[in-house]
């Protein structure tokens, strides 16, 4: 008999298996894909930036309005549990100079295999390939990979489907109408730390796909980043748009587009680069002059061309002005499918503070299927590892506690 089922085995539902199963219950693991932790590996090729090392209030505060629901699991499992679980599994964790924390070898793989050989030896049954349907009375209708149905009464169940990015890699989102033929309320799914359309002038040329400018400085309303910004064919992306992509979105969700201003040289002040434009270019061209007087590079000059008029082209003060703050018009984020998280997911006023759902006993979930949103720097998976843990935990009490569900 199935004490605990979870579903999902992302790292909130391999967690949540973790906690469940070292309470002593009997955990079984479904995912609809053939191996688990697919969203994991791929977080791996930028380095697996797993959690980070500010202090716990200033971490807590990543999460905006999610604070106060997620302060309890956080702290109960904080990035420093996070990187001492990381370590019992054999992978030694360092502090980057942003104060990321990342594996000693940058990859997930070594992590996710001694992590899967211990759910293993706890006795957790993994199933691949097995797609959670839904419901049939108080039964899990799960698919295998042949298509036969199978029925799961489990005491407790943890679903941990993640949101509906990268879909390929397994998390699609479709439970959202699982979950809403029960009445459970759900913000709608959107993209999160995300790159964003832009209508590129015609002028501009579109031979920038992929060219970084880095140490810029983007603007948005009071607030203000400093990062990495990519050129692509559809408009931008990078590390300091992610950093404003929730209120990027947001603002185009309630006006239909919005202004985002990039400062091109963030080193200098205005003077400084009006100063420098106002030097004789002798026969330059505009490209090796911005390049010499400001260090621009060629996707930099290739905006300001593509959105200015040649009148301003030279003038040095105007030009200078649009190297210090070019807007540029964002129309749209960029689908869910590429971002790299989700916000939207269960409403957080439907569960209880042990993630159980307060309209169906026995059901718990976690990570970022949950209705929070957090930056890139270990935000995400620091909240579904700690979410899962949490899940999986009281799912584990419950089952020992009250039994199996009556029916759905
Ligand atoms: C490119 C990229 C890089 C990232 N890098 C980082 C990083 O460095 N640091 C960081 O903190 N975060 C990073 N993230 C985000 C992080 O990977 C996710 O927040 C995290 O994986 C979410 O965990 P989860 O367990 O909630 O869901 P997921 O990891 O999405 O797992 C959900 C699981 O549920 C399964 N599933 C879905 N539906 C069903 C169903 N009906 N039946 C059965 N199984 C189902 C899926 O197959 C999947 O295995 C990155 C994401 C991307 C895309």
């Amino acid at each position: 008999m199935t004490a605990v089922a979870v579903i999902g085995g992302g790292p909130a539902g391999l967690m949540a298996a973790e906690a469940a199963a070292g309470c002593g219950v009997t955990v079984d693991l479904y995912d609809a894909m053939p191996s688990v932790g697919r969203k994991f590996l791929l977080a791996g090729r930028g380095g697996l930036n797993l959690t980070h090392s500010e202090p716990l209030d200033a971490f807590l505060a990543r999460y905006g309005d999610a604070r106060p629901f997620l302060t309890p699991m956080i702290s109960a499992f904080p990035p420093t549990a996070l990187r001492a679980w990381a370590s019992g599994l054999g992978v030694e964790t360092f502090v980057g100079t942003s104060g990321r924390v990342f594996p000693k070898e940058f990859k997930a793989a070594p992590l996710l295999r001694a992590w899967v050989r211990r759910l293993r030896e706890l006795g957790v049954r993994f199933h691949p390939r097995t797609r959670w349907l839904g419901w049939e009375g108080a039964d899990l209708l799960l698919q295998g990979a042949d298509g036969t149905m199978l029925r799961s009464r489990p005491e407790a169940t943890v679903l941990a489907l993640g949101g509906a990015s990268w879909p390929r890699l397994g998390s699609d989102g479709h439970w959202t109408g699982l979950l809403a033929e029960l009445g459970v309320a759900l913000s709608p799914l959107r993209p999160a730390n995300c790159g964003f359309d832009i209508a590129w002038p015609d002028r501009l040329s579109r031979g920038f796909d992929g060219a970084p400018l880095k140490n810029v400085l983007l603007r948005l309303g009071e607030r203000s980043v400093r990062g990495e910004v990519v050129l692509t064919a559809t408009g931008i992306e990078g590390g300091a748009v992610y950093a404003l992509s929730a209120a990027l979105r947001d603002a185009i969700a309630r006006d239909g587009s919005v202004e985002l201003i990039i400062d091109l040289k963030a080193d200098l002040d205005l003077a400084a680069v009006v100063e420098r434009l106002a030097r004789p270019r002798g026969a330059a061209s505009l490209s090796t002059f911005l390049r010499k007087s400001l260090g621009l590079p060629p996707a930099a000059v290739q905006l300001l061309r593509g959105f200015l008029p040649a009148s301003v082209l030279g003038e040095p003060h105007r030009l200078g002005e649009a190297v210090k703050g070019l807007a540029l018009p964002l129309r749209a984020p960029r689908p869910i499918a590429e971002a790299i998280s989700s916000a939207g997911g269960i409403a957080l006023a439907e569960l209880e503070p042990d993630l159980m759902l307060r309209s169906r006993p026995g059901l718990f979930a976690a990570g970022e299927m949950l209705d929070w949103e957090a930056p890139t720097g270990g935000y995400l998976l620091q909240a579904c590892l700690s979410t899962g843990r949490w899940a999986g935990a009281a799912a584990a009490e419950y089952a020992i506690r009250v039994g199996p569900p009556r029916s759905y």
